[in-house]
């Protein structure tokens, strides 16, 4: 799916407009295909615009998230995409790209949703944050061809809350995060371990 883009060159007459509308609506070659959001027209419409914002911050998370974007893939694993799906029951979370159900070729599999988050030691954290946690795990894994431990590594994943902190609370990008709050409103409390809550 990701990498089914036409040959640049069009015949005389072929349809440009039908092109380009086909293009937004499947979300096919969206940021280099390289971070695919798969999910309901909502889900993948917020992905994009955290995503768009975060890649406009020169923070550490912002330009990681934008090496993830731009990665060229045929790395760890010939991984050369992050799928970040909808979640939709079960695990909240990434895991390493091994599964059937991934798109074509894709690395690290990210499930991620519209939902606050609230830890095992009671922190809440909103849905914007959680994207951002995930696609830094994405980094890890495609980028840097780490894959994490099950559970996770305690040390990098202070650091990476630490980097999307920083992010989210820089002035270039601040408002524009709370707006995308605003706009796409939680469905729900997921706690860790117990699956969702309304
Ligand atoms: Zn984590």
């Amino acid at each position: 799916m990701a990498d089914d883009c036409p040959p640049l060159g069009y015949p005389d007459g072929w349809n440009q407009l039908a092109y380009v509308n086909n293009v937004v609506t499947s979300m096919i070659d969206w940021l280099g295909a390289k971070i695919v959001a798969s999910g309901s027209d909502t889900f993948n419409a917020f992905v994009n615009e955290v995503v768009t914002i975060a890649m406009q911050s020169s923070s550490t998370a912002g330009v990681n998230i934008q090496t993830l974007s731009n990665h060229p893939g045929g790395g760890f694993l010939e991984r050369n995409s992050t799928v970040v799906r909808e979640y939709n029951g079960g695990n909240l979370g990434y895991w390493p790209g091994t599964s059937a159900d991934m798109l074509g070729g894709s690395g690290a599999n990210v499930s991620t949703g519209i939902y606050n988050y609230q830890l095992s030691n009671g922190v809440i954290r909103n849905a914007v944050f959680t994207l951002l946690h995930e696609l830094l795990h994405a980094y890890d894994i495609n980028v840097l061809g780490i894959t994490p431990l099950p559970g996770g590594n305690e040390a990098r994943e202070n650091e990476i809350n630490s980097q999307i902190t920083a992010l989210m609370n820089n002035p270039a990008v601040k408002n524009k995060f709370e707006s995308i709050l605003q706009k796409y409103p939680a469905r729900g409390l997921i706690i860790a371990g117990q699956g969702v809550t309304e």
